[in-house]
């Protein structure tokens, strides 16, 4: 991993340093190259753009790890306003939303999985009524028993639920397994928080090896493999594995995040693959925009030497 990526995912947790950041106004470009907007409607509008270059969406209305149970229901009522809006735009053929669980609820103190859950079914019902589906983002590994639970919960009325599984993690492939079941939607991301060396793999190398076993159990399994990364390397093993387990275009998809490596996006669009983007969107970016950062050492240096010649 990046040496810099552990400090300042630390750094990143500081109030002192979300409050000079997010009032910085340097920081409104980054933000703008990886966050379209911060309203629905900017996010609407990115989603009309994106899928008539022919590529899918999936929305995540930024915010996480809130302790206020009126924040996790403005959250949720959020997606649901989203979800009116996308219907009403004609786009869900297209787009479907991404949503954290601790966002919704999960790490209330009192009552945290009930509440979580009970918003997630809520954004799911209002996903279905608008004919679209719901994926649960994976968050930091403590988190981890909880998402999947609840997935499991979930699933038994809303089978199409999406999970998040991180090959850095070393359960991973476990689950992988477990998930792999037929209707099963996972998208297998690397994983972006700050993980000791007891649960996850801290080596680049050893990360994209447990990919790798993660994308072989995904794909020759029976669900439908989300495969979420712009490593070049892991996009050209993972089309070569589809065609060896004889996976056909739209039998699994790949995914991207907004604003990074568009080009490869439109390219893989075009050569007949189901590409979705992860557009993120809300005032809440703070968090999202550091771990970008951290997995980017060229954005990183230029972020860091605007700060400190502003302070
Ligand atoms: C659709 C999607 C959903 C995700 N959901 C989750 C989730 O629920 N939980 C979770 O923990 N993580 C999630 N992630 C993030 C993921 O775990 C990685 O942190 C992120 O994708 C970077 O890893 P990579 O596989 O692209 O490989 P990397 O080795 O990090 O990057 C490969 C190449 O991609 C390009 N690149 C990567 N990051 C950037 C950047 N920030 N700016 C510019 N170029 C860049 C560079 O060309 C780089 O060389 C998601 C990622 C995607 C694409």
């Amino acid at each position: 991993m990046s040496l810099l990526r552990e400090p300042l995912l630390l750094l990143a947790r500081s109030p002192k340093v979300k409050q000079l950041v997010s009032t910085m106004p340097v920081s409104a470009g980054i933000v703008r190259s990886y966050v379209p907007g911060e309203s629905v409607g900017s996010a609407v509008e990115a989603t009309a753009a994106l899928v008539g270059d022919g590529l899918e969406v999936t929305l995540d209305h930024l915010g996480e790890d809130t302790l206020d149970v009126e924040q996790a229901d403005a959250t949720t009522q959020a997606y649901v306003d989203l979800l009116h809006e996308l219907a009403a735009a004609g786009l869900t053929r297209h787009a479907e939303v991404s949503v954290k669980l601790t966002a919704v609820g999960a790490s209330l103190a009192d009552h945290g999985y009930k509440v979580a859950l009970e918003n997630a079914r809520t954004i799911c019902r209002a996903a279905r009524n608008a004919g679209t589906t719901v994926t649960l983002d994976m968050e930091d590994h403590t988190t981890t028993d909880t998402t999947l639970a609840i997935l499991r919960d979930l699933r038994k009325d809303f089978p199409e639920t999406g999970a998040v599984l991180q090959a850095y993690l070393r359960r991973t492939e476990d689950d992988c397994r477990q998930l792999s079941y037929e209707g099963s939607r996972v998208r297998l991301c690397k994983g972006a928080y700050n993980e000791p060396g007891d649960v996850a793999f801290t080596d680049r190398l050893e990360v994209d090896k447990s990919y790798v076993r993660c994308l072989k159990v995904l794909l020759g399994g029976q669900g439908y493999p989300m495969i979420a990364t712009h490593d070049p390397r892991l996009l050209r093993i993972a089309s070569s594995l589809a065609g060896r387990h004889a996976r056909q275009p739209g039998s699994y998809e790949f995914q991207m995040l907004y604003g990074i490596r568009p080009e490869e996006q439109r390219r893989l669009a075009a050569a007949g693959e189901t590409v979705r983007v992860y557009v993120p969107y809300g005032q809440e970016w703070y968090g999202y925009l550091m771990r970008r950062l951290a997995e980017r050492p060229a954005n990183l240096s230029f972020f860091v030497r605007s700060l400190i010649s502003k302070t």
